[in-house]
């Protein structure tokens, strides 16, 4: 066994073109994933989350290469998966199997189990068909399944039964990777312990390395032995998963620790929740794209705030610049304050001086000066420079201002 990584993914980005008007002209790109690196090691499996919409399945897409990256290098046991090698290309497909998240859409309804299952073995050139159907068998007994599924059609089976059988099909050609893109999450939840339970079963037995691809970090602690943490299109953190868990880094992963539901009523609640949607990576935030909605972002230097009063104070100042706030829905300066959770008056003279005259020309009907004396006077670095992923003395990677400082 080498000690290189089995997959090795570096800078791997997917813009796509936005394209407006009767020519088609491109106007800007959704940075779907925006440079991403990581590594899976044989007999890993790495877990790949983030929210909805953060590019986790765009960027198993393009490490795949069932869509093209627009940038980065894609790595399989030290070799690139080039575009134009479609040999290199033939070996890493062979070695690699797929289970998508819906297993209804997964097969064509006119071929049998046997038939779905035994595909990738025909495309290989198995053209004997008693082997064929042997392997088959073989594989659903593996995955839990009789032979009797053999002849039935996967419509004849339930949401779970049918991942199960979209994980046989996966596993037919023998992969050494796994690539499973929330192959839970839209099966009821009574099978889903049972469809995690098989896929942790089947690495440990066929010595598997699995990307495993959730939003939900529940789901990532039982089965990942690392965990890559993704916010809209980049890397923000990666670790071990106990030590993620333990003790995370980024307040993008504390966020998504805090709003796994806890089972626990007396359990700490001191965790932040997660707030607000991600934002549109046409359009991302300046700076690290996560200072929108992070509770710990960096106050503006030269002023002092008390605990989580400047994340209020920008959270005002972000609903001024995008004109969320209607002067005649309030009554006066303190109810703007309150509907924002900034307290009555700052700690600090000239950060209140400020506030309070931007709060003046909001409700005299300036908004825009209103934005502008805000923006120049709450500032913080997490909007002005995107923070480089770091690499600690223990491996551990984040993306964070407040890491890079420590
Ligand atoms: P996730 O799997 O984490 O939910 P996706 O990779 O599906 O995220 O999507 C990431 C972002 O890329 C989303 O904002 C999505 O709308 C956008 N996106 C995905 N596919 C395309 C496409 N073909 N064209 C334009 N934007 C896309
Ligand atoms: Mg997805």
């Amino acid at each position: 066994m080498s000690d290189s990584p089995l997959l090795s993914v570096e800078g791997l980005e997917k813009h796509y073109p936005i394209q407006e008007g009767l020519l088609r002209r491109t106007t800007g790109h959704v940075k779907a994933v925006d440079g991403i690196s990581f590594e899976v090691r044989e007999g890993e499996t790495v877990g790949l989350v983030g929210e909805s919409g953060c590019g986790k399945s765009t960027g198993a897409e393009t490490i795949l290469r069932l869509s093209e990256p627009t940038g980065g290098t894609v790595r399989f046991d030290g070799e690139p998966v080039d575009d134009h090698d479609s040999e290199a290309r033939e070996r890493f497909r062979r070695r690699t199997g797929v289970v998508f998240q819906d297993p209804n859409t997964a097969f064509d309804p006119r071929m049998t189990v046997a038939e779905s299952v035994a595909e990738p073995l025909e495309i290989h050139g198995i053209d004997d068909a008693d082997r064929r159907r042997d392997i088959v068998a073989e594989l659903l007994e593996g995955v839990g399944l009789g032979a009797g599924a053999l002849d039935r059609y996967p419509d004849s089976f339930s949401g779970g039964q049918k991942q199960r059988i979209a994980l046989a099909r996966a596993l037919v050609l023998n992969p050494d990777l796994l690539v499973a893109d929330e192959p839970v999450s839209a099966l009821d939840v009574s099978v889903q312990a049972d469809i995690l339970q098989l896929l942790e079963d089947l690495s440990a037995e066929l010595g598997l390395s699995m990307l495993f691809i959730s939003h939900d970090l529940g789901v990532v602690r039982e089965v990942c032995d690392r965990v890559v943490v993704m916010y809209l299109g980049e890397v923000v953190e990666n670790a071990p998963v106990e030590e993620l868990f333990e003790n995370p880094q980024h307040p993008y992963t504390k966020a998504l620790l805090g709003s796994i539901p806890d089972p626990d009523p007396t359990a700490d609640r001191s965790r932040a929740n997660l707030t607000g949607d991600v934002p549109d990576p046409a359009d991302p935030p300046a700076g690290c794209s996560f200072h929108p909605r992070c509770p710990a972002v960096i106050p503006t230097e030269g002023y002092e705030f008390e605990d989580g009063v400047f994340r209020a104070v920008l959270d005002l100042r972000l609903a001024v610049e995008g004109g969320e706030i209607d002067p005649e829905e309030f009554d006066g300066k303190p109810s703007v304050r309150d509907a924002y959770d900034v307290p009555a008056t700052l700690t600090d003279d000239e950060a209140e001086a400020e506030l309070d005259a931007a709060l003046d020309e909001l409700l005299d009907g300036h908004a825009a000066a209103a934005a502008d004396r805000l923006a120049e006077t709450f500032t913080t670095v997490c909007e002005r420079e995107n923070p480089e992923p770091r690499t600690d003395e223990n491996g551990r990677v984040a993306a964070c201002h407040l890491h890079a400082t420590q």
